[in-house]
């Protein structure tokens, strides 16, 4: 690998203007393929989910999936986009051991949606708006394992092994036109859209959108103009980044990179590249081929797509709030700042919270909760918070006994920690636990009693009007106690007694 000098990213910016292009492929969560009826679940046994569809064996023909190109409505409307009236499949033609067809069915000059636009909000709270050229349909490749190199690259490997499992698992791609106007910014965009496109994606069903999974994955097309110039210059295509920062760091990185390229003289040449995780830099991939290498033409084997407006007009009734509106709302309805709701989009718990306040808690005590003992929770164990092993109906449960004075936060916590335990439902916790704020006033009395006759010195200081040296026997209250009782109506109880008064 060749160490590429950089320039710094300051100095980039100061001679040099971004322009970005966005390339997002989703995957849908269909039952079974785009063409054929072959299951899409993950796991299973390699080539277990083939059939001659799928497989490109010759003579098989394909059916397209109904709900595939109902996804793709949905997406398109989200993004404000218009939806063809009349739209076909193409073949693009290729190469490529894992796609045993020898083409991928996709769409080229006839996109199902095209010019829209998706508002993503910056860190400040700006919005920025990202416009779509178009969102179209296609199908997933099959997958390579390179065996018996070190780096499990094709380069050293012994031989490779292929899966078509995938192959024909229906995706979605949505291309950005042109991003100009974000200078600076421009990787916070980057992250920004990708993270706002897949809050969409999820929110409308279609999709879990799991990046990491390879769900979704972005490639991050940049070129740098010289500042003040109308003109693009050439641009570079990292393909196949899959997380939000990725996305951020590989468009970071190449506009440090063309910079050094175009600063010392050199020319940018069109090409895709790799992004590394390790260490943020990119490296040269293939040389990008033209649209006419890929010899496109109707794909003469399935009809033409021509969605019927009054079932669009249908699903764009049905479209769910969007995200950024639905966080606004949220936010007004919580009562929290536009960073405290970035913690909680970060926390990924803003479906839980919402769950609990539906069960019966009130915004702060769900919010405290996730955000606090269990986002931690989930943390330390590296799972979504929605894996732990505790619903939000339990959540609210806990909160309602805090709020009504069974529980304080030291003893929730411990219920809490009992539901994830298995111990069963909070109630259950509390019986077996016997966790119970001792509000018996009686039993309660006995406790003052006894702290106030084992610390004689401080009682007599109370007594003399040193409200504040209560402290002390509140706590030895709640230590004989083992932290059951209200320490509140301890403090009250200890002044009463002793005849001080706040
Ligand atoms: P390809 O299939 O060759 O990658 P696409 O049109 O699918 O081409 O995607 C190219 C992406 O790059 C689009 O998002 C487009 O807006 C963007 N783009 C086009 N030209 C430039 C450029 N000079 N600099 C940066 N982005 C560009
Ligand atoms: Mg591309
Ligand atoms: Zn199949």
């Amino acid at each position: 690998m060749t160490v590429t000098e950089l320039v710094s990213y300051e100095d980039a910016l100061a001679t040099y203007d971004p322009v970005m292009g966005l390339e997002v492929h989703v995957e849908l969560g269909t039952k079974t393929k785009m063409f054929c009826g072959c299951s899409t679940a993950l796991g299973a046994e390699p080539n277990s989910q083939t059939c001659p569809t799928c497989l490109g064996l010759p003579g098989a023909l394909p059916v397209m999936n109904a709900i595939g190109v109902e996804s793709a409505i949905k997406i398109g409307l989200a993004l404000h986009c218009e939806i063809a009236e009349w739209c076909r499949f193409a073949r693009k033609n290729y190469f490529y051991p894992d796609m045993p067809k020898n083409f991928q069915t996709s769409q080229y000059d006839e996109p199902i949606a095209f010019n829209g636009y998706l508002d993503v909000q910056l860190e400040d709270g700006e919005i920025f708006r990202v416009d779509i050229e178009r969102a179209h349909m296609e199908e997933d490749t099959g997958k390579s394992t390179h065996v018996g190199g070190a780096t499990g690259r094709i380069h050293g490997a012994s031989h490779s092994l292929l899966d078509y499992n995938r192959a024909g698992i229906p995706l979605i791609e949505i291309v950005t036109k042109p991003i100009v106007g974000a200078g600076e910014r421009a990787p916070e965009v980057a992250k920004a859209y990708v993270a706002e496109l897949r809050e969409l994606i999820k929110a409308l069903g279609v999709s879990e959108a799991r990046m990491e999974m390879g769900q979704m994955r972005c490639d991050v097309n940049l070129s740098l103009r010289l500042n003040g110039v109308e003109k693009f210059g050439t641009r570079s295509e990292t393909k196949n980044v899959n997380s939000l920062r990725s996305v951020e760091r590989a468009a970071r990185y190449e506009i440090q990179r063309h910079a050094a390229v175009l600063g010392s003289g050199g020319t940018i040449i069109q090409e895709t590249r790799h992004f590394h995780e390790e260490d943020g830099s990119t490296t040269a991939g293939r040389i990008k081929e033209e649209a006419e290498d890929y010899r496109y033409f109707p794909e003469p084997d399935l009809v033409p797509v021509a969605p019927a407006r009054d079932w669009v007009e249908e699903l764009r009734a049905g479209l769910p709030e969007l995200p950024r509106l639905r966080r606004k709302r949220l936010r007004e309805e919580w009562g929290i700042s536009e960073h405290e709701m970035q913690s909680v989009l970060n926390a990924g718990v803003i479906d839980l919270i919402t769950a609990t306040i539906e069960a019966g808690a009130d915004a702060a005590s769900a919010r405290k909760w996730w955000m606090g003992e269990l986002a931690r929770r989930a943390n330390e164990e590296s799972i979504d918070p929605t894996a732990l092993p505790i619903t939000p109906t339990q959540v609210a449960r806990v909160a309602e006994l805090v709020a009504d004075g069974g529980l304080n936060d030291k003893l929730a916590r411990q219920v809490i920690e009992g539901v994830l335990a298995g111990e069963g439902d909070p109630d259950t916790v509390v019986d077996k636990r016997g966790l119970k704020i001792v509000s018996d006033e009686g039993a309660l009395g006995t406790a003052v009693d006894e702290a106030i006759a084992a610390n004689a010195a401080i009682a007599d200081k109370i007594r003399g009007g040193k409200v504040a040296a209560a402290g002390a026997l509140v706590g030895a209250v709640m230590k004989a106690t083992r932290g059951q009782a209200d320490a509140a109506r301890v403090r009250e109880l200890i002044l009463e007694r002793l005849g001080a008064a706040e």
